[in-house]
């Protein structure tokens, strides 16, 4: 039977690479629904090439804007939603049965939730959703018997290298340890002192892997890896303790679980997200992903060392914030996409985004989570007091 697939966030760099996989698997996929924020070029040139059945951009005027065009171009079966409600309904469309869910930041969070309550295949790339949401979103998932894949691609590792694992807790299934690998982002090797004035150009110029800005720049604190860390965490059922990241610049190695008896298995694979999209999306069986084999005599030497955090002190918040637990996870993830926003804006420094965050974990940061409404709270509070502290300059 062919699959429908709904993609929240198409026209990104996920949502792309995700398209792209599609496309070679016709007789297994069909494209039932595409969704992003306001770019109305990228989405008529997927609806040219994919005739999904309905497509949603939460910007109004973007939405009239696409409806147009699809007009003009005889393509007015199309059905255009517009709004953040928009996302929830395509999520849960009757006619989808797998949601990639690709948005970025807390925004892709609703409609990520809407998926599980709908009981649908999720593919996650917006881990921010489980950064701000792990309890009630694994809560969701588990109740309404959805099926939750990881795309991230140290998660994809993990998720391939814990196969055996079945049902059993980690500690049954024999694991020592979940080690994330990192790149170390484009200013590995920097000292402290020469990141202050980095700009966003710079920050942005990953050395392995092609990403839209927000995740770069979160490669660059290393709060891609905290981030990644609390993902962890409620993919797996990992306490920190079990939790380590070590940088491995050639990103070829994509993470590793380490067994009580000492054996390691690792996933390895060229830095293509299509290989964790197409695993995810053909789980258990196995697809083309248009991805080169990855070739063993040209890759040279892999090499690790221990994450510098003097420099990048965003990883030892990520820490922080899951010792802390409760609300803690949504201030920090809400107070990172104000900092980079920032960040990117011109308005702060690259070495002042640990110092907001910071400071906001340090005042919002405690205090329990009993449902979205907590969540959702933590989030308007914490984002509302960040950009009041950067009017008032830090
Ligand atoms: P991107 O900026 O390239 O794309 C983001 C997409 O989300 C776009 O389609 C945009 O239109 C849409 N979007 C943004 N805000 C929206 C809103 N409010 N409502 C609806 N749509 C909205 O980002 P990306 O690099 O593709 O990353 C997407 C997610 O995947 C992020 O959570 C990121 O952390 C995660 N991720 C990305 C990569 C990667 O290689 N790019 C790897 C692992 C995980
Ligand atoms: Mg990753």
């Amino acid at each position: 039977m062919i699959q429908g697939v709904a993609v929240l966030g198409s026209t990104g760099s996920i949502g792309r690479s995700t398209l792209d996989v599609l496309a070679r698997h016709p007789q297994r996929y069909r494209v039932a629904a595409l969704a992003a924020r306001r770019d109305v070029a990228g989405l008529l040139e997927q609806c040219r090439r994919f005739r999904p059945a309905r497509v949603a951009l939460t910007e109004a005027c973007a939405a009239d804007s696409l409806r147009a065009a699809l007009c003009a171009e005889g393509m007015e079966s199309i059905e255009v939603l517009c709004g953040e409600e928009a996302l929830d309904a395509l999520a849960g469309d009757p006619q989808v049965s797998t949601v990639v869910a690709a948005i970025v930041g807390a925004a892709g969070l609703p409609s990520a939730l809407a998926a599980a309550r709908a009981g649908k295949r999720i593919l996650l790339a917006n881990k921010e959703a489980l950064v701000s949401a792990g309890e009630v979103f694994m809560r969701t998932v588990e109740a309404h018997g959805a099926t939750l894949l990881p795309i991230d691609s140290e998660h994809n590792a993990i998720f391939q290298c814990l196969a055996e694992r079945g049902g059993r807790s980690l500690e049954e299934a024999g694991v020592h340890e979940l080690i994330l690998t990192a790149s170390g982002g484009p200013f590995r090797g920097k000292r402290p002192e020469e990141l202050a004035g980095v700009s966003p150009e710079a920050a942005c110029a990953h050395p392995n892997w092609s990403m839209g800005r927000k995740i770069s720049v979160d490669s660059a604190t290393l709060m891609n890896k905290g981030l990644e860390v609390i993902e962890a965490h409620w993919l797996f059922d990992a306490p920190a303790s079990r939790l380590r990241v070590v940088v491995h610049p050639q990103s070829m190695i994509h993470s590793m679980v380490a067994f009580r008896d000492g054996s390691v298995l690792a996933e390895l694979g060229r830095p293509d997200m299509r290989t964790p999209i197409a695993h995810a999306l053909a789980w258990p069986e196995r697809i083309d992903a248009g991805v080169a084999p990855l070739d063993f005599l040209s890759l040279g030497a892999l090499t690790f060392e221990a994450p510098d955090t003097e420099a990048f002190p965003c990883l030892a918040l990520a820490y922080d914030a899951l010792e802390r637990g409760g609300r803690a996870g949504a201030v920090l993830n809400a107070a990172n996409e104000v900092a980079v926003e920032a960040f990117l804006q011109r308005r702060i420094a690259f070495t002042a985004i640990p110092v907001l965050i910071r400071a906001l974990l340090n005042e919002m940061g405690d205090g329990p989570v009993h449902d979205l409404s907590c969540v959702l709270e933590a989030d308007a509070e914490t984002r509302a007091r960040a950009w009041a502290r950067l009017e008032r300059g830090l």
